[in-house]
Order: C-alpha cells, then structure tokens, then sequence
C-alpha cells in the first residue's frame, strides 16, 4: 500500500472513530442532563414528587385553618365530613356533581404542591394538600371544601 493511500485509510478510521464518539455523546446528552437535574433536586432537598408538581416551595406554606379568617368566611374545611354539620355550606349540585364529589383537589382554583400530615375529621393523616387563588401563599387539603367551589375546566 502506497503512503498516500495509508493516510487516506488512516483519515477514514478517524473519522469514523470520531463519528462513533460523537453519536455516543449525542446519545447519552439526555441521559447526563436529567441525572444532573435529578441530582440539583436532592441538593435541594425537594422531593420529585413535590418537584413535579411545582410545589416544593410551596409546601412550607401554612395550612389553612377551618374557622378562622377567609375560611370562616368561605366556609372552608378540610373534608366533607367536617363541613357537612354547617349550616351555611352550600350543598347544591354544581357543573353536574353533587355536592359530596366537589373537593379542593376537583377545583379550578387548585393546583396540587404535595403531601402534609393534616388532622381531618378529629384524625391525623398524611393528605394532599395543594395552592388554592383564593388563600394566597396558603394550602388547602385535596379533600377540603369552600364554597367557592368550581369545577376544573
Ligand atoms: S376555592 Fe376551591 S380549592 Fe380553594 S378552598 Fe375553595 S374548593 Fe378548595
């Protein structure tokens, strides 16, 4: 083999050595990157459920307390069970659900940040709680109620 050809052969093999390392990056790019978010994540502490949801900030925000201020006057509670007793709740059918099936988690005004120990109904229990417009910077229970109400479009 003539060296002109030996180089030319030799040229070829780089390229397609360097081809086989560039596609191997282009491949593994993705992989590196979500482990890279994933590991930012635990950095911060923040759970990747709460993650997902937008929430891990917001998860230290305070529960709303049934009874007191803007929920006394929205009749807010965190369940049915303990909303049931008052008398000002409105229990109507709205947007074709009955009354027992419109919960903070099924609202417009709701968006789920993750998973609080909550004393519901006289029991304390791990429940969902997420960010409602009308209770700025404060959480509400998935399974609560107000009377502001609407259904999730
Ligand atoms: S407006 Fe909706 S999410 Fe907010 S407290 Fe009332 S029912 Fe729950």
């Amino acid at each position: 083999m003539s060296s002109s050809s030996q180089d030319i052969s030799t040229g070829r093999r780089q390229f397609f050595s360097n081809l086989i390392k560039l596609s191997g990056a282009v491949l593994l790019a993705p992989a590196i990157l979500k482990s890279v978010a994933v590991g930012q994540e635990k950095r911060r502490g923040a759970k990747p459920d709460a993650a997902a949801a937008g929430g891990a900030k917001e998860l230290s925000w305070p529960v709303v307390e049934p009874g007191k201020d803007a929920a006394l006057a929205m009749h807010y509670y965190h369940s049915h069970e303990e909303a049931k007793g008052d008398a000002q709740v409105n229990k109507a059918e709205k947007a074709g659900l009955p009354w027992e099936k419109q919960t903070c988690a099924n609202c417009n005004f709701y968006k789920k940040v993750g998973t609080k120990k909550l004393k519901v109904a006289g029991k304390e229990q791990d429940v969902e709680v997420g960010s409602c417009t009308i209770f700025a910077q404060k959480l509400v229970a998935g399974p609560g109620y107000c009377n502001s109400w609407a259904k999730k479009v």
